[in-house]
């Protein structure tokens, strides 16, 4: 058992195998994106505020998430746990570091930017369970998992993409060295089907 980061660039996959981890091991698990969007349907003075970055594909100020995410390592008594999206900058990563909280691992997924553009023109996101799907495999009905009703992820417009891809490049590709340089980072080619990208990711574990 160990601490995960999953690193990755919009839709390469992270939700989906922090949820196939879930299944096998014991994390308690923390997907920023998902606080975010949770916290935005609330209505609250906080989530119009998140809002107004969402839809313009920026990440949110540093501050605002590392309250967030130290908030709920502080309240996580024991165990491991796995970071879905966060950090997301060197300042975060750093910050993470100085509160004294240290992955074990660090998984980079790996994709092409013109699979990711397919994904997120096919992606659904189902608004009880979050889990995520795409329109190529499970038409538009209901969520195979719980039954419930598929959306479009409102941040999933191609503008908003390559957007949120740019700020992948500039602000989150420098996190790869960093970990690199640690001996903490695994790579993996996310182009695959999830299931054999999460073979790959067990036997790296
Ligand atoms: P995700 O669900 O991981 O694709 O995240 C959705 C959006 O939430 C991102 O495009 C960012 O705008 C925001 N977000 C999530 N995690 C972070 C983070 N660690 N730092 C800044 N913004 C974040």
């Amino acid at each position: 058992m160990s601490n995960i980061i999953l690193l990755g660039p919009p839709a390469s996959g992270k939700g989906t195998q922090c949820q196939l981890l879930l299944k096998q091991r014991e994390y308690s698990c923390l997907g920023t994106g998902q606080v975010l969007r949770d916290e935005v349907h609330s209505g609250s003075e906080l989530g119009v505020l998140i809002e107004s970055y969402l839809n313009r594909g920026a990440y949110v100020p540093d501050q605002l998430i590392m309250r967030m995410v130290f908030q709920w390592l502080d309240n996580q008594v024991s165990g491991n746990w796995l970071l879905d999206g966060f950090p997301r900058t060197m300042a975060q990563a750093k910050a993470l570091e100085d509160y004294g909280y240290t992955p074990d691992v660090v998984i980079g997924i790996d994709v092409d930017q013109m699979s990711l553009e397919e994904r997120i023109l096919s992606r659904l996101i189902c608004s009880s369970c979050s889990a995520t799907h795409s329109r190529n495999i499970v038409g538009s009905g209901s969520c195979p998992d719980c039954g419930g009703v598929l959306q479009v992820r409102s941040d999933d417009g191609i503008a908003n993409f390559r957007n949120r891809f740019k700020n992948f490049q500039q602000f989150t590709m420098p996190l790869y060295d960093f970990y690199e340089s640690k001996r903490m980072l695994i790579r993996v080619d996310g182009s695959h089907s999830p299931a054999e990208v999460f073979r790959h990711i067990s036997k790296l574990l």
